[in-house]
């Protein structure tokens, strides 16, 4: 292999460990390119996990026509790397990221004025929210590539109701991008949901007892395995409001479930019962359980959770900001569901 593929390929590699410590994806949501000549790029391959990719996962693709080397599935999303690719001949690299606050501000069409000059140099005066397509279709890249061609100073692109997709010389150069968006994002973010925080600076004491005591129950009455508590600001100050979590994220109705209920901590017969369909449930002003098959599992319905408060909360703040339609929502879980236990039964058989 050509010494400078094989380091582009380390390169990718090291930048999707990056991805992952860094908090920008969950899972292995997200991915990375880096292009190798005028009419081809390297991307992650599909629905891998990063900690164990090796070079030989790492795929060469197309860009004219997305054809690709060998037997590894390239990215679901390596078509809307190509548009960037194809539009932006000085594009180097293309990063796709999941992080959490360009993600919850992603959920109104309005995008992200850029009024610092530093990262002004990185996304461009503006991040445009592009049109909605659900991840991994035609739709979606077509809508990334239509507001590349409206706007063709910005280098930042805001998916709706999902993440972003960022467009640079070279991948040192495109994380710096996502770390100058998820800092502008967060200015706005706050900006608008300040009144939801007023005791932000509060100590955690973790849950209540009797919260404590329902997690054992749900534990035995539903052969849960594992469960955790998420009691962030975004969770707590959401489960205050006492209402469902309407299907405000792509990731969040895939991984957590859509609608996801709120009910009194003395309410146990409908917490338990929500438990039943959806990975996670809101005890009202306490914060939500969260359920999984494996550590893992329960940690990223976690943090898929809190990125869907802070969604919710922005977007209830925010005039023409909608949730996922409810085909669009019920939909994804189905695939997601599909797809995971599918994958987890290969897994086990390896
Ligand atoms: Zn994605």
């Amino acid at each position: 292999m050509d010494n400078r593929i094989l380091q582009t390929k380390r390169d990718i590699i090291e930048a999707g460990h990056l991805l992952s410590q860094k908090k920008l994806i969950a899972r292995t949501w997200g991915n990375i390119s880096a292009r190798i000549s005028e009419n081809q790029f390297l991307i992650t391959p599909s629905g891998r996990p990063y900690r164990t990719l090796t070079e030989h996962d790492i795929v060469t693709v197309n860009i004219s026509d997305l054809s690709y080397q060998g037997d590894v599935r390239p990215s679901s999303e390596a078509g809307v790397h190509a548009e960037l690719y194809r539009l932006r001949p000085d594009a180097g690299a293309v990063i796709h990221t999941h992080q959490n606050m360009a993600s919850a501000i992603s959920v109104s069409p309005d995008g992200l004025q850029i009024d610092n000059a530093d990262y002004q140099a990185l996304l461009g005066d503006v991040v445009p929210c592009t049109a909605y397509g659900m991840p991994g279709t035609k739709k979606l890249r077509t809508a990334v590539k239509d507001a590349a061609v409206r706007y063709p100073d910005s280098r930042a692109f805001l998916l709706p109701k999902h993440g972003t997709v960022i467009e640079s010389a070279d991948l040192d150069t495109a994380f710096a991008a996502a770390k100058a968006l998820e800092c502008a994002a967060e200015k706005k973010y706050r900006h608008i949901v300040k009144d939801e925080f007023p005791d932000s600076q509060q100590e955690k004491s973790g849950p209540p007892e009797k919260a404590r005591k329902l997690c054992a129950v749900i534990r035995r009455v539903c052969g849960v395995k594992y469960i955790m508590y998420a009691d962030s600001e975004a969770v707590t100050a959401f489960s205050k409001k006492g209402i469902k979590l309407k299907p405000w994220l792509d990731d969040l109705s895939q991984i957590a479930g859509v609608n996801i209920g709120c009910f009194d901590l003395s309410d146990s017969r409908s917490l338990i019962r929500e438990l039943r369909h959806k990975n996670a449930v809101f005890i009202k002003g306490y914060g939500a359980v969260c359920t999984g098959s494996t550590p893992e599992d329960a940690s990223a319905v976690k943090m898929i959770l809190e990125k869907g408060c802070m969604a919710a909360l922005y977007g209830m703040h925010v005039s023409g900001a909608r949730p996922l339609s409810m085909p669009d929502a019920f939909l994804q879980r189905f695939i997601y569901q599909h797809k995971y236990s599918k994958k987890a039964y290969a897994d086990k058989n390896l």
